[in-house]
Order: C-alpha cells, then structure tokens, then sequence
C-alpha cells in the first residue's frame, strides 16, 4: 500500500481520496476548504494544514482541481510545493485543465526531477463515488503502469493516451464530440415530436438506424422516453451545463492553438454557453434539448 497526498477534496476529489483510503492507502488530504477536510477525515485520511506539509514523503501525490491556474499555482506557483516533493514521487494530476496547462507543469516538475502524468478523468460524481471512473493518461509509458497503484482503486477503466498532455487532449476530443451528439439528437427529437411523431418510437427507430449514438442509447435528453437518467428527472444530477461549457472552452482553446477547423465544436460552444448564461448551468448538460423543445 502507499503513501499518498490527496489535494483538492471537492464533489470529485473527496469520493476518490476515501476510495484510497477504503483500498487501505496512508493518504494524507489537503483543500483551501476546512469542510471538505473534515469529510475525508471522517472516513480515515489524515489532514494536513498545507499543501507543502501533505506532499512531504509521498509516494504519490495526486490533484484535482478546478483550472490550470489551481495546478500552475500549487506545483509551481505561489503554493511552490514542488521542492518539498521526493524525487522518487510520482505526481498525478486529474483536474480536467488546458493541455498546455499540465504540459508547463510536466516540465516544470521534471526540470526538478519529478515525474509527473495528467490524468484527467470521465464518469462525473457517480463514478468517482463508486470506483469506476475513466482515467486517460498523458505521460511516459513506465509512469503510467506505476500509477495503476492507486488508478486502479479509483477506477476501472485506465487509458494511456500518449505524451503528458495527451490525456487532457484526448479528454477534450471526446466530450466536444459528445456534446455534438448531445445538441444534434436533441434538434432531431424534437422535429420528430414537431411532426406528430412519438419520441420512444423514433427513438426506437433511430437506434436501430445510422443515427445510432450513445446519447440515444443511454442516455436520452427528450424527457420520459428513457428511466433512470437527468431527462426524467427534471435534468438533475449527471454532468452539469457549467461543466460540460468549460470543457468545451478548453476544447477550442486546443483547436485554436493547433490551427484544428472545429465548426461543429464552436457551435456546441455556443449553444451551450447561451444556455448556461440563460440559468441553466446548474442542470444536466442533456437540457439542451429545451433549447429545442416547444413550451406552449
Ligand atoms: P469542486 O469545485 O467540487 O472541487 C475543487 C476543490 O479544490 C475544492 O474543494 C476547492 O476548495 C479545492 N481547491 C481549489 N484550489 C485549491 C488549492 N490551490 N489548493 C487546495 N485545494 C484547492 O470541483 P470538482 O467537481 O471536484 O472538479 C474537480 C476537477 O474535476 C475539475 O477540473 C473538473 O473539471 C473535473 N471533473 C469534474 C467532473 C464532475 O462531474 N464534477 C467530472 C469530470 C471531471
């Protein structure tokens, strides 16, 4: 078992540090927010008063937090751990942050002599909770099979997506894509119902044909066609609007740096962010389809 500093305790990072602990890790927590400490020390992870006291002879240390400024400021900015970190640690971050981002922190660290992967993470709340979270590496092959350590108590699912960086860009391809989906079955749905159609029938229909897609498989945006998803539920719960806006931000940060064409992805920006500004960030990303939906 291994000695690990857990940092950035919230609805993400706080499931996954009690899960190392519940594995049997020594896991030492530090957050900016006494009650998220409180929590993880409920379930049995030591605290420590800062970041630099937390980081001390870990074997792992492991962050999530909200943006690359979080990261840049901890590893190495104003929190300066970094020369508090063993050269034998590997550091892991798990924040979903600008691929630049966690590529300044990679060679930050390893001009000091520390090995570092990103690894940012799909499977939202419930799947940090429950253990069976995404991890998609960017870093050097050895690094990833040593993180398999405490990756494995955290989720199931572990991908190496090529360099450090890698894992944020991969991250990234996947839920601007996603919320394409997410925007174009909404549109289609809605003119079905528009044209008398039933939405369970041309559900049915189109999963069975090529518009076939994951949002339509298990995760329906019309509500009442599907139980046990955010749709039926008032859109509460799942992966937030505000969430899936910043991903897409950071999405087209990307694009724009590699001279990428993403008219689909600016567009879901949009829609997206205009849903979000009109109150809706709080929801599930799948209440796009109100964008769609005829109220009166
Ligand atoms: P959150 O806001 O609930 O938690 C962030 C925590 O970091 C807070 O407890 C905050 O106090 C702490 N923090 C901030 N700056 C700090 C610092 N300098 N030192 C120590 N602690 C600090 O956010 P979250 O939902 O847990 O998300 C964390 C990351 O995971 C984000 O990058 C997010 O995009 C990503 N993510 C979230 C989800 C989700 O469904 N919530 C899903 C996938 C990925």
């Amino acid at each position: 078992m291994a000695k690990v500093a857990f940092i950035g305790l919230g609805n993400m990072g706080g499931p996954m540090a009690i899960n190392l602990v519940k594995a049997g890790h020594a896991v030492t927590a530090f957050d900016l927010s006494a009650a998220a400490l409180a929590q993880v020390k409920a379930e049995g992870a030591a605290v420590a008063a800062t970041a630099i006291e937390a980081v001390k002879g870990a074997e792992f240390i492991i962050s999530m937090l909200p943006a690359g400024k979080h990261v840049l400021g901890l590893y190495l900015g104003e929190q300066g751990v970094a020369a508090h970190i063993s050269k034998d640690a590997l550091v892991i971050d798990c924040s979903t942050i600008d691929a630049d981002s966690a590529r300044k922190v990679g060679a930050g660290l390893a001009a000091q002599g520390i090995a570092f992967i990103d690894a940012p993470v799909s499977g939202g709340v419930g799947g940090a909770k429950a253990g069976t979270l995404t991890f998609i590496v960017g870093g050097e092959a050895a690094h990833f099979e040593r993180a398999k350590t405490v990756l494995g108590n955290m989720g199931k699912n572990l991908f190496h997506a090529g360099a450090v960086g890698a894992g944020q860009v991969a991250k990234i391809c996947n839920n601007m894509l996603l919320s394409i989906l997410m925007v174009g079955t909404s549109e289609a749905l809605q003119m079905g119902v528009d044209n008398g159609l039933d939405p369970k029938v041309l559900s049915d229909i189109m999963l069975k044909s090529s518009g076939r897609n994951w949002t339509l498989e298990l995760y329906n945006p019309c509500p009442d066609v599907m139980e046990n998803v955010p749709s039926s539920n008032g859109y509460q719960g799942g992966f937030m609007v505000d969430l899936m806006a910043k991903d897409l931000g950071l999405a087209l940060e990307a694009a724009m740096q590699s001279n990428s064409s993403t008219p689909m992805g600016a567009l879901a920006r949009s829609l997206y962010v205009a849903h979000q500004r009109a109150g809706n960030g709080k929801l599930d990303f799948s209440s796009i389809f109100k964008l769609f939906a005829k109220t009166n």
